[in-house]
């Protein structure tokens, strides 16, 4: 083992804000290697300091934002995750992040910092290489985090990097994300309510500056390795890769219609009538500032992915980051809304409050089937609220993130609205969080992974569409020569825990987005790794049990949190009602078949607690 720091800076910051004091750390050598960084170090500082049952708002509860070895290094590292108890899921939450904020922590000289306690008064973080003050926020309290960036580094310094909350955070609104870069150029640590936290602890910001540098062990063999990366991209897979690189992330909107997987009307089904409006190909002839190509990138990465909207239609009027495939299709087709200069204002408005947009639409798409239903009634809401209606979806947003009237009850979620209206079971969500947008009656892989991911309904943690319908080489499952059928169950219990356990350790505990290793093999993961760090971590089996102490490791947080193997299920929906057209009509969700199966191949009793045997294998005894 190395004592220089390689990779990682060496040192963390822990800032208790109830006593308002900020110390800096030396990390623990042993931690990091086994826990890697960013998700991975998160969920250790959860388990050793937080006890699972606090209640996620109050004080007690921690906040970790982390870094990983790679971020700060091309070709795309570049990913923050924030990692805390969950208000949404009651679970641990990691929500990730790309853009520019990573690297420049890395920079200042830290790679993580805890937050603990409660400030009495609204706060920021300012940390100017190596410097750190906690500020006053009480002028950017209540602002949306467009403004509260401009301000910010207008007097911090006009090159800083910012995650910041907008009202929807202060307000503790369990679907409240954290926002990097503001509205014009927003990437968003979206999922679990990690804004809530913030806003419970009075932690308006942090605002990072860093001119330093980060060590590499082996330079000439990275710089060797990023090549061979690069070149996997540069000659990527056809469908999903190419299609990314021509459209961005929207541009698999008309890919997920054509497969019959794109979640319409609160996932009645999978086909939108709608869907050629608010395509990619419609994105890029009216509304992106540079049309097909595209007009940033996170640090680091060639690839560029990221789409700036420009909206002149009067009503509709503005500038903003995306949007996404997500938010297009949790905003739109969730919704029925088909009219894309409302769904990108809807999006743009999500971005401002500091909202999830795949929770903020898929709670507007359960509030529309409870209504058309006759659940809801008219006057709680203030007016009809039918599936399509573009002018009531930018109306409920805004209010959900204020906590206005109606308001109120959406901001708590779809678990928690549909409850209180008798109907929990029309919340589309895994562990009360929201699911993105692909339905898993379609795609059986990825929908086991709805189910057993830890942080809830939740695509990020294990890409199985990667092999299942995008068709490229993650993982060999998928090649030219043999096909993946998406609506077939066998192999998918294994699949799906590979995904979960290379996602623990290679994208978000190394800080690398997974964009760029879609056709990347693992052992290039690992030869980039200890080229950076200067340490042999055993190969890729070795590098994937310790995804697996990741994940398990969290399982166990959410037993003790108080979730159960009651929780590891998709809605009633996907387990009875069949897929009723397109290309996936008759496909329901063989839970009941897959589910025991994964519980034994983890190694877990079949009330999915990890038996001892496996506890003490992982080293987490
Ligand atoms: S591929 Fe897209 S999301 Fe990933 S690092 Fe590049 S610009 Fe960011």
């Amino acid at each position: 083992m190395t004592t220089e720091n390689f990779g990682w800076t060496g040192k963390h910051i822990r800032v208790n804000l109830t006593a308002s004091t900020i110390t800096v750390c030396e990390n623990d050598q042993r931690i990091m290697t086994q826990y890697l960084g960013a998700r991975g170090v998160g969920a250790k500082y959860m388990w050793d300091e937080v006890d699972p049952k606090t209640d996620a708002l109050e004080p007690n509860n921690k906040l970790i934002v982390a870094t990983g070895p790679l971020t700060c290094m091309p070709p795309a590292g570049n990913r923050t995750y924030f990692v805390t108890k969950s208000p949404l899921t009651g679970g641990i939450a990691n929500a990730g992040v790309g853009g520019y904020f990573g690297a420049e922590l890395k920079f200042s000289g830290f790679d993580f910092i805890i937050f603990e306690g409660r400030a009495k008064s609204p706060v920021y973080l300012w940390i100017n290489d190596g410097k750190m003050e906690l500020r006053p926020a009480d002028h950017i309290w209540g602002k949306g985090t467009e403004d509260s960036e401009e301000i910010l580094l207008a007097e911090t310094d006009p090159m800083a990097h910012i995650a910041a909350i907008g009202p929807a955070g202060e307000n503790m609104v369990r679907l409240a994300n954290v926002i990097t870069g503001g509205v014009t150029g927003a990437r968003a640590a979206g999922r679990g309510g990690v804004g809530a936290v913030m806003g419970s602890k009075h932690l308006k910001a942090v605002v990072v500056r860093g001119t330093g540098g980060v060590k590499i062990a082996d330079l000439k063999t990275f710089n060797k390795n990023i090549s061979k990366i690069w070149k996997y991209w540069e000659d990527p897979s056809p469908s999903c890769a190419q299609g990314l690189g021509q459209h961005g992330t929207i541009g698999v909107l008309s890919f997920t219609n054509n497969l019959g997987i794109l979640p319409t009307r609160n996932f009645r089904t999978g086909v939108f009538e709608g869907a050629h409006k608010i395509s990619g190909e419609t994105f890029a002839e009216k509304y992106s500032a540079r049309g097909a190509r595209p007009s940033k990138a996170c640090f680091g990465c060639p690839a560029g992915c990221a789409r700036l909207s420009v909206v002149n239609e009067p009503g509709y009027e503005g500038k903003g980051e995306g949007p996404e495939y997500e938010s297009v299709a949790s905003l739109g087709s969730v919704t029925g809304v088909d009219h894309l200069p409302a769904v990108i204002k809807a999006g743009r408005i999500c971005n401002d409050m500091g909202m999830d947009t795949i929770s903020a639409g898929v709670t507007v798409g359960c509030a529309m089937e409870l209504y058309e239903i006759g659940a809801l009634p008219e006057k709680d809401i203030g007016y009809p609220l039918h599936f399509g209606d573009h002018e009531a979806l930018l109306d409920l947003v805004q209010k959900m993130a204020t906590r206005d009237g109606f308001g109120w009850i959406m901001g708590e979620g779809s678990y928690r609205l549909g409850e209180r209206y008798g109907h929990p079971e029309l919340s589309m969500s895994v562990k009360k969080q929201e699911l993105p947008n692909y339905d898993p009656r379609g795609v059986k892989g990825q929908g086991l992974a709805f189910v057993t991911n830890n942080r809830g309904g939740d695509h990020c943690r294990a890409e199985v569409n990667c092999s299942e319908i995008y068709e490229t080489t993650m993982l060999g499952y998928w090649s030219p020569e043999k096909d993946v059928d998406a609506h077939a169950i066998e192999g998918k219990v294994e699949m799906t825990i590979h995904y979960q356990d290379y996602s623990a350790w290679a994208y978000d505990s190394l800080g690398f987005c997974y964009f760029l290793l879609m056709d990347t093999p693992e052992q290039d993961v690992v030869d980039l790794l200890e080229s950076a760090t200067g340490i042999k971590f055993g190969g890729v089996d070795e590098l994937n049990k310790q995804g697996e102490r990741i994940f398990t490791l969290e399982r166990l947080f959410n037993l003790r949190a108080g979730l159960s193997a009651k929780d590891d299920t998709l809605p009633k929906r996907f387990l009875t009602e069949p897929m009723p057209d397109g290309p996936s009509k008759g496909q329901v969700f063989e839970q009941d078949q897959l589910l025991p199966d994964y519980y034994r191949m983890r190694g877990w009793d079949k009330n999915g607690i990890p038996q001892k045997e496996k506890i003490d294998e992982l080293d987490l005894s």
